[in-house]
């Protein structure tokens, strides 16, 4: 089964050609890394898969809704393929606790103690439970990153698409980020989609890597062959 599928898909921002030609289809359950040179289109891609970059031709079909169609409700693909940013965005003014628990609590329609309760065990999770009543001013770079993967999770997403999520980081955050993401990932049903120069994080947990250079995707292969090239 397919989570997302690009047909033919074309990005322009103005005359400038920034996805060329696109075909991708990812299948539910699948961790795909994608890597590529800065400005190469990544981000761009990344983005359309939950409406927030538009494309400009051809087919972009996520979790059987084509995002096309005027018809089909972006509020819905939101919930259902959350992104997790370079740049955490927690809510300055609410606990970490709050943080997670308050979407579930609005958008959800859950009660607030049903909401708490799967938020501290998703603050287990990323290891955070004892930072529940915290605010994020107090906690380091990768902590908050910790909170913002739990807070997208809390959502209950089909897909997480994470848009270069370590690089904001101090050197010695980013291997707590990728264990969460590791679980995350190990997680059978859940689709990821990574942005990420970390190769040792592609190698080890990606099923696949996408290659991307100049809008376009010069190489789609399964992580094992792609390492196997000389
Ligand atoms: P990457 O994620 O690989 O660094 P991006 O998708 O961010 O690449 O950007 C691809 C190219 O598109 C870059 O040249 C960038 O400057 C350009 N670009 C990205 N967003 C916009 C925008 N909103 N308007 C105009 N150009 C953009
Ligand atoms: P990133 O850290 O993802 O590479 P950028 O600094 O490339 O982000 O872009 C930050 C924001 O500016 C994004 O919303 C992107 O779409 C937009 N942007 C990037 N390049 C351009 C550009 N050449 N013209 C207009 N907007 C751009």
């Amino acid at each position: 089964m397919s989570m997302i599928e690009f047909h033919d898909v074309e990005k322009y921002y103005g005359d400038f050609h920034a996805l060329k030609d696109i075909n991708l289809t990812i299948d539910k359950g699948e961790v795909v890394v994608i890597i590529g040179p800065s400005g190469s289109g990544k981000s761009t891609l990344l983005r359309s898969m939950n409406g927030l970059n538009t494309i400009s031709s051809g087919k972009l079909i996520v979790n059987n809704f084509d995002l096309a169609d005027k018809k089909t409700d972006i509020n819905k693909i939101r919930r259902e393929v959350g992104m997790v940013f370079q740049h955490f965005n927690l809510y300055a003014n609410k606990t970490v606790l709050q943080n997670v628990s308050l979407a579930p609590q609005l958008v959800l329609k859950e009660d607030k103690a049903q909401s708490e309760k799967e938020a501290m065990e998703l603050l287990k999770l990323v290891g955070l439970e004892d930072k529940a009543q915290s605010y994020p001013s107090m906690l380091s770079g990768g902590q908050e990153q910790r909170v913002a993967i739990a807070r997208s999770l809390a959502m209950k997403p089909q897909a997480l698409l994470f848009d270069e999520p370590t690089s904001a980081l101090d050197p010695e955050m980013i291997g707590d980020v990728l264990d969460v993401m590791k679980k995350v990932a190990a997680d059978d049903g859940m689709t990821m989609i990574v942005v990420t120069h970390e190769m040792g994080f592609a190698k080890e947990v990606a099923d696949r890597l996408v290659f991307m250079a100049d809008g376009e995707i010069l190489e789609d292969d399964d992580t094992k062959s792609f390492f196997a090239h000389p």
